[in-house]
């Protein structure tokens, strides 16, 4: 099994601070807390443990498919912004959360059991703002906490021949990973993707970033999409997502019923390029 993907956070940001969040936005985030802790698996609940020997084993699997870039700074860098976002998660402090770069030109981001997270190199390229990286990671930080992809052992009906956590051993684990790992290039639902986009909103903007990063990151997906260049690297992503336009006018909605001002935080382009565009 791989084990570079294991990355260190030799990088400490700082957000400069941008005062307290306000008390709707203290509102939303308590009650996405609350429903984060509820998430249930399956029959037979799933431990700790074993969700991370799961999600290592499909992180493995996705890193094996495209290899975590060889360039230590920009995945310390990528890291430490997940790790900036991921504190607002009510499973920060049983979960290691990891966050790396994958070398490919395709446009997407995935996020495993257990906290292992990865954004492409070609999300990067069309990011502008650390606030907009800040905005995809902490969407891959609320699958983590709803347990949106471990969710589908038991939706998948996945869980058969196993009466317990201790069952899900050998072959059993091995498929398991499998098709979890499937799910992740599929596709979760609709209903999914929408609800990590709402919670990725709230934890970037409580993090200091400014709350538009992911909308504006959706909008340059939609522009890109007939793009001669770049529409070919967001087929998959096109075909695992809501539509652009959906996903836009949910996130606005949710930032007016919310009260977030859009101009309020950090964008911090100029730290993005520096980390980012070096090359
Ligand atoms: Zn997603």
């Amino acid at each position: 099994m791989r084990r570079a993907i294991l990355i260190s956070a030799a990088v400490v940001l700082a957000i400069p601070a941008v005062g307290t969040p306000g008390a709707a936005q203290r509102g939303v985030l308590g009650s996405v807390r609350r429903a984060a802790q509820g998430a249930a698996v399956g029959s037979f609940a799933i431990g700790l443990d074993k969700e991370r020997e799961i999600g290592r084993g499909v992180a493995a699997t996705v890193a094996g498919r495209w290899h975590v870039v060889n360039d230590a700074a920009l995945n310390d860098y990528v890291n430490s912004v997940g790790t900036v976002v991921a504190q607002q998660s009510p499973r920060f402090t049983e979960l290691p959360f990891r966050f790396a770069v994958l070398d490919t030109d395709e446009i997407n981001a995935f996020a495993t059991p257990g906290g292992y997270v990865f954004v492409t190199r070609g999300a990067l390229e069309l990011m502008e703002s650390e606030a907009e990286l800040a905005g995809v990671l902490a969407h891959e930080v609320a699958h983590v906490d709803r347990k949106h992809v471990l969710e589908q052992l038991r939706k998948q009906n996945m869980l058969q021949g196993a009466q317990s956590e201790a069952d899900l051993n050998g072959f059993l684990l091995d498929q398991a990973v499998g098709r979890l790992t499937s799910v992740i290039f599929t596709g979760l639902g609709r209903g999914d993707e929408l609800e990590s986009d709402s919670i990725g909103m709230i934890y970037a903007a409580a993090s200091g970033y400014r709350p538009d990063g992911l909308v504006t990151f959706v909008r340059k997906l939609q522009q890109n999409e007939t793009n001669p260049r770049r529409g070919r690297f967001l087929a998959e992503m096109k075909a695992t997502h809501p539509a652009a336009s959906e996903r836009v006018t949910a996130l606005e909605r949710q930032a007016a019923a919310a009260h977030l001002d859009p101009g309020s935080g950090q964008l911090l382009a100029d730290r993005f390029r520096r980390f980012v565009r070096r090359r």
